[in-house]
């Protein structure tokens, strides 16, 4: 498999070499693109096809809710790998890290970000805006949906006002989200 963006009109491949699937049309020898989109070729069955442009990554969005994994904690902000947007959880995005501000964690002020988020919590957040991809969680279903023990890597399970270590026991505090641990996005 290989790939590359084509737009209506486009060389595809040799009518030749490959049968024209879906998205492609043959002329004088060649297939051609009839949509904007990404090359397929499937070595095996020898076709070439267009995957179209809907397909491709999830474009973000101002409002967009995102699921992201948090790489790194400083002392105003957190970093998080994107993952996926919410609604395209079938489209993953690549290299797109977001930032949430400690102004940003809620609506009232925080004082420590270590109570609020660890790394390698799974986060939801809404895109402020997505050029820099400034992240927001001060909404009840915003936040954290999954964590992690800082002492022994077991999973959380929400009680009350806390987070507790289902291994160890640990309690811990984070900027949990309404759907914590529930597995919805
Ligand atoms: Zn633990």
């Amino acid at each position: 498999m290989e790939s590359c963006f084509v737009l209506p009109g486009d060389k595809v491949g040799s009518a030749e070499e490959f049968m024209p699937g879906h998205d492609t049309y043959v002329k004088g020898g060649y297939i051609y693109a009839s949509t904007t989109g990404v090359v397929e070729i499937d070595q095996e069955h020898r076709y070439a096809s267009v995957v179209p442009k809907a397909n491709a990554p999830a474009k973000l969005q101002k409002g967009d809710i995102v699921v992201g994994e948090v790489i790194d904690m400083k002392e105003s902000l957190i970093i998080l790998s994107l993952a996926f947007k919410k609604g395209y959880e079938h489209r993953p995005l690549s290299d797109e890290e977001g930032t949430i501000h400690i102004s940003n964690v809620k609506n009232s002020y925080v004082k420590d970000l270590r109570s609020m988020f660890g790394i390698r919590d799974i986060v939801k957040a809404k895109i402020l805006d997505e050029k820099q991809l400034r992240l927001f969680t001060g909404e009840d279903d915003l936040g954290v949906i999954k964590a992690y023990c800082s002492r022994c890597l077991g999973t959380l399970v929400k009680k009350e006002n806390a987070l507790q270590c289902s291994a160890c026991g640990h309690t811990e505090s984070r900027k949990v989200s309404t759907s914590y641990g529930t597995g919805v996005i």
